[in-house]
């Protein structure tokens, strides 16, 4: 195994859009950087199981290039199985993650970002004030380290951190699936994402949806991991609704995926130089399941500490900079829509009375409010 032979200041597992934004505002910190991925990124980039669904404030936000967008929306159409459809507003787009982490990464090689891709870390070990990584190939050392390796996180589960509770663990299916444009247009519109509930026949805490690309539809289903008892049962139960038969009955399917959401907290996101962000942090929206923003800002936030510590000569506050910084822009948000969504999942009744507000409310204003 080779040695990488300079160190570098901070190392980044994972490069989802937590990682690579990371990696990205570090090199524009002047910090060397390198972003390490388990899968090869290629020319297209991997796979990855996602919506893909994100505010147009993003897109202008990160520079999206238009062409790279599988679909602008501009509304969410929340379908409740006894018959009530509601219709959200919102400007967004829904892009292939493939393609969106694709860019990311491409952006941070072009800001001086070190890629290897293709080379999982197997472990990671602290001597002195550096931790050494290795990966299957080679072996790198850093000051920082950060996770951004997803809920699984190889990274925290080496340095054996505590996981997530079995209880807030999502499990979800996607199923991609090849269709016409013409078929999208008649029964989902051309700017519509649609969301499926029902406690009694879909999900008992969680929903399904349909999102549209260009000639593709992501197909999804999320349910709370300790309520399943055949997930692919429990799925086909969503396939086989009248509306979603006649849809999918000439597409063929590309994928088929499982993959787990958090949806709570780690009870730790930081320790010894080391920063859980994004998923690997459990910094995902209880109630939609939304990550990207919160694994993007996470990162973000994990370098500006960084930076500040190291400027005021703080770094033993790195801990609390990280956690306070997180909890003014999100983390307590996030607590407490944790509590909410079991209010909000009690029954179909309160299931409802929370689609009808979202219809007209950010969901963050009907928590912070009260209003369910
Ligand atoms: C079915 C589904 C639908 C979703 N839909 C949406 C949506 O529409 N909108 C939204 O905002 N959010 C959505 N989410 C949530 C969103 O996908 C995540 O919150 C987001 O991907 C988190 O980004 P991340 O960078 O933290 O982690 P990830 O995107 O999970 O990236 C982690 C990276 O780490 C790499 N990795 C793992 N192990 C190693 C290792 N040993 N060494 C090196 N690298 C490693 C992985 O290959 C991966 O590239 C959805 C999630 C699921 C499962």
């Amino acid at each position: 195994m080779v040695n990488h032979s300079k160190p570098f200041d901070i190392i980044v597992v994972g490069a989802g859009p937590g990682g690579a934004s990371a990696a990205i505002h570090a090199a524009e910190n002047g910090y060397s950087v390198c972003l390490l991925e388990k899968e090869p990124l290629g020319i297209t980039g991997r796979y990855k199981a996602c919506g893909g669904a994100i505010d147009w404030k993003m897109v202008e936000a990160l520079a999206y290039p238009e062409e790279k967008i599988a679909r602008v929306i501009d509304s969410l159409e929340l379908h409740h199985l006894d018959g009530e459809s509601y219709s959200k507003k919102g400007e967004g787009a829904v892009v292939w993650r493939s393609v969106f982490d694709k860019y990311l990464a491409d952006v941070a090689v072009a800001h001086g970002v070190v890629i290897k891709d293709d080379e999982p870390l197997v472990a990671i070990e602290k001597q002195g004030p550096m931790y050494t990584i290795s990966t299957t190939k080679e072996k790198y050392q850093a000051t920082y380290v950060l996770a951004s390796d997803g809920i699984s996180s190889p990274t925290l589960r080496k340095l054996d951190w505590p996981r997530f509770p079995r209880e807030d663990l999502i499990l979800t299916i996607t199923q991609e699936m090849k269709i016409s444009k013409q078929t999208i247009a008649k029964f989902l519109g051309h700017s519509s994402l649609h969301l499926f509930f029902s406690i009694k026949s879909l999900s008992h805490l969680g929903y399904a949806w349909l999102f549209p690309k260009i000639d593709r539809i992501t197909v999804g289903w999320g349910n709370q991991l300790i309520r399943i008892n055949k997930s692919r049962e429990e799925f086909n139960l969503f396939l086989n609704m009248p509306f979603v038969k006649d849809l999918l009955k000439n597409s063929t399917t590309e994928r088929f995926k499982g993959h787990l959401i958090p949806v709570s907290v780690r009870p730790q996101l930081f320790k010894e130089n080391v920063y859980a962000v994004g998923d690997a942090g459990g910094l995902v929206d209880p109630i939609s399941g939304k990550g990207i923003p919160y694994a993007i800002e996470s990162g973000q936030i994990a370098i500006n500490t960084i930076k500040l510590c190291e400027n005021k000569g703080v770094q033993y506050k790195q801990g609390h900079y990280y956690e306070e910084t997180l909890g003014k822009d999100f983390l307590q948000l996030l607590r407490e829509k944790r509590v909410a969504r079991d209010r909000i999942y009690q029954n179909d009744q309160t299931l409802k009375q929370f689609l009808t507000l979202w219809e007209k409310h950010r969901s963050s204003e009907i928590v912070r409010r009260g209003l369910i």
